[in-house]
């Protein structure tokens, strides 16, 4: 556990207005709590098994966020509780978190995932894959899923300009899309960008979510 990175991380967000989303993927709950007694509130999982036996074990309040692939029959699992979804990344997927949430009698929060790394091993939707998305006449028929916003991931590299592109690529997708689809909506405002090697270039590229974790919670082995 770093608790001194976890006070410096959350004043350099203050500034920004961005969010912290504390990822504590393959970590013992011990020490999520640890950083919830530190006043943190926002997980993140990228297993839904590994969340959902979480969620059990901690405080209620927690607001749990899934930030990794979600396969269509595991959305079961975790529509009583999720808190945000960020990795919609088809139609498909969308439709069974509407319908199992319409079952929880729920809305559930959910980002789309966009591909902007040069990674083949990446998921995400491209740009004609998410107007098509956001345009099909089944999308306007969801009732229980909110589109909050966008989420991507930058190529795994050392080159930060690289990186810095890839985001500033997102931030400008995300305005396009903002201003066609959600001009109505003001809870279309999520941009979660930026972990813990490329957050502060996330943040000047207009972050709003970041997803930290080793730099919280220590290398994963
Ligand atoms: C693991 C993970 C992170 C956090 O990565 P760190 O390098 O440990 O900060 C962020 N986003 C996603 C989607 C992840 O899977």
């Amino acid at each position: 556990m770093h608790l001194e990175n976890y006070h410096r991380l959350i004043n350099e967000l203050k500034p920004a207005g961005a969010k912290l989303v504390a990822v504590s993927k393959t970590k013992p709950v011990g020490d999520i709590r640890a950083l919830y007694d530190e006043g943190q509130r926002i997980f993140g999982e990228n297993k839904v098994q590994e969340m959902a036996d979480k969620q059990l074990q901690l405080p209620a309040d927690i607001q749990w966020h899934l930030i990794g692939h979600l396969q269509t029959n595991k959305v079961k699992y975790i529509a009583p509780f999720v808190s945000l979804i960020h990795s919609v990344d088809s139609l498909k997927l969308l439709a069974e978190i509407d319908k199992q949430a319409a079952k929880n009698g729920r809305i559930i929060n959910c980002l789309l995932q966009i591909f902007i790394a040069d990674e083949p091993t990446k998921f995400g939707l491209d740009e004609a894959e998410l107007h098509q998305l956001l345009g099909s006449p089944e999308f306007k028929t969801f009732k229980n899923v909110s589109i909050c916003g966008l989420m991507g991931m930058a190529t795994n590299t050392e080159d930060l300009t690289k990186v810095e592109t890839e985001f500033e690529h997102l931030k400008q997708i995300f305005e396009k899309v903002k201003a066609q689809y959600f001009s109505e909506q003001p809870i279309f405002k999520e941009l979660s960008m930026g972990m813990s090697s490329d957050y502060k270039i996330a943040l000047k590229h207009g972050a709003t979510l970041i997803r930290v974790g080793s730099m919280l919670f220590g290398d994963r082995s």
